[in-house]
């Protein structure tokens, strides 16, 4: 989440992008026909831990925010996803406000939604003792893979930047407690973030909607974390994004929307959703010259090696 504050509408249909991603769509992969209710968007079982992964015309959303929404808009936004082939979304939780929204959410769509719950940098100020003992219960709820979203943010500073650094440290230490991934945000905090990471080592994770470039992908890659390419790699004053998108090594790419935030060219400034996550993949995968499903089968896996339990 770059920015404070929810609620967004992605109440507008895209038709256009649908029937273009019809044209190019196998038949078999177009969506059922019939009333779209939540447990039949996405047929073909695959649940978390115990089942491989689907290959084709399928890509993962890492990172949307769909306990922000409506639940009328999710629904639509769900089936659009659906209907661009995104087989599985991460849902990062950010604090009081979605915190049960997220762990209702996750395991819905036959397993394929997942959550992260946590603390964002933004509500640090607002984890007190209470609030970590729900943080904890919902750690052992079904679908919930990880902690997150997590880290600290000193360009809004919503919370003083001491309660960040002792939110971010207790989460960390409460992920490599219970053997979980995090999901981490950061921004202009680059030197305290790291010397977080390194106060408890050993921690996966992804740090999400990644912008340091090369140097950083290596910090990253060093402490065993993993890169999250959002859509911010299709902006023109995206370099940055895209030298990260070229140096991540292939196991350790993995792409998001973070909708609703950071929609896509040619969706820039409207609301973002996890169906716009194939035109990150593209610009990623063009970016790094190779094919979209080669691609597409990297981040699929290391999806799955870092959230999932898989190898
Ligand atoms: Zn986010």
């Amino acid at each position: 989440m770059p920015v404070g504050g929810v609620g967004s509408s992605l109440g507008r249909a895209n038709s256009a992008a649908r029937e273009a991603l019809d044209a190019v769509r196998p038949a078999a992969a177009r969506p059922g026909h019939g009333p779209r209710v939540f447990g039949a968007l996405w047929p073909a079982p695959w649940r978390p831990g115990r089942a491989t992964l689907v290959r084709g015309s399928v890509v993962i959303d890492s990172h949307a925010h769909l306990a922000m929404l409506e639940p009328a808009v999710r629904h639509e936004a769900l089936a659009r996803a659906h209907d661009a082939g995104v087989t599985m979304i991460l849902v990062p939780a950010t604090g009081r406000e979605d915190l049960d929204a997220v762990a209702d959410l996750a395991g819905e769509g036959d397993g394929r939604i997942v959550g992260a719950v946590g603390f964002h940098p933004h509500e640090a100020s607002r984890c007190d003792a209470a609030w970590k003992r729900r943080v904890e219960g919902l750690l052992g709820s079904p679908g919930i893979v990880a902690v997150g979203e997590i880290g600290l943010d000193y360009h809004y500073d919503l919370s003083p930047r001491e309660d960040q650094r002792r939110v971010l440290a207790w989460q960390l230490a409460l992920a490599r407690e219970r053997g979980l991934p995090v999901v981490l945000h950061h921004r202009e905090a680059w030197e305290d973030f790291l010397a977080a990471l390194d106060a408890v080592p050993g921690v996966r994770g992804v740090a999400h909607s990644f912008t340091e470039g090369a140097a950083g992908v290596a910090a990253m890659v060093d402490r065993g974390l993993f890169i999250g390419i959002s859509g911010m790699v299709t902006f023109q004053k995206g370099e940055n994004i895209r030298e990260a998108a070229r140096a991540a090594p292939s196991g350790r790419l993995l792409v998001e929307t973070d909708a609703p935030y950071l929609a896509p060219v040619p969706h820039r400034g409207k609301p973002n959703e996890p169906a716009f996550v194939r035109l990150v993949l593209e610009h990623v995968a063009r970016t790094r010259e190779i094919e979209a499903a080669a691609l597409e089968a990297e981040t699929d896996a290391a999806f799955a090696r870092l959230f999932l339990g898989g190898r």
